[in-house]
């Protein structure tokens, strides 16, 4: 028997740059430097999905954690999430060992120590109001919306999962 009874759990975009928003991705589709020496050691990997992705598709503008932080999408990552929980609780509960989740610092979803804040609002239309919405922009310390209902999840189930986090400028 050769599996290794480890899994790592990633958010989707470590395995599919394409899901990124427009034009970031600094890979062309697997960050390689983020997994390839689990892989090479025989760890499987389970994709999370990605839930900007799936709430506005791949045409979507870049938000802040502000704009996603509403209780229908919370809502909606939660039910994106019941799959992917219901894998990790069978994993878990037959003995595999869940050896971390790798999310995406400076998502406003992926998050986990480090999150992209600063929506101000209004009409883009207004003059000057890009200008001064893009000077709002920052990252801030704190999880993204989507790791934030993962985390909780996995608390309600008793599953604990070290997080850690590449980052997304990397
Ligand atoms: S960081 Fe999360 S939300 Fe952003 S593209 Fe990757 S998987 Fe999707």
């Amino acid at each position: 028997m050769k599996r290794s009874k480890k899994i790592l759990i990633v958010c989707h975009c470590l395995l599919n740059a394409n899901a990124k928003v427009y034009p970031l991705a600094s890979c062309g589709g697997v960050y390689t430097q983020a997994v390839g020496d689990s892989v090479a050691e025989g760890v499987g990997l389970l994709q999370l999905p990605c839930p900007e992705t799936v709430y506005l598709g791949i045409n979507r503008w870049g938000m802040t954690r502000e704009q996603y932080d509403t209780p229908h999408f919370r809502e909606s990552c939660r039910e994106m999430l019941k799959p992917s929980i219901a894998q990790i609780k069978s994993f878990a509960n037959a003995g595999y060992q869940l050896i971390g989740i790798i999310g995406m610092d400076g998502s406003p979803n992926c998050g986990v120590s480090r999150t992209c804040m600063g929506y101000s609002g209004g009409e883009i239309n207004v003059e000057g109001i890009v200008e001064a919405q893009r000077e709002n922009l920052l990252f801030s310390s704190g999880k993204g919306v989507f790791i934030e209902v993962l985390s909780t999840m996995l608390d309600e189930e008793q599953i604990d999962i070290p997080f850690t986090a590449i980052d997304e400028e990397a």
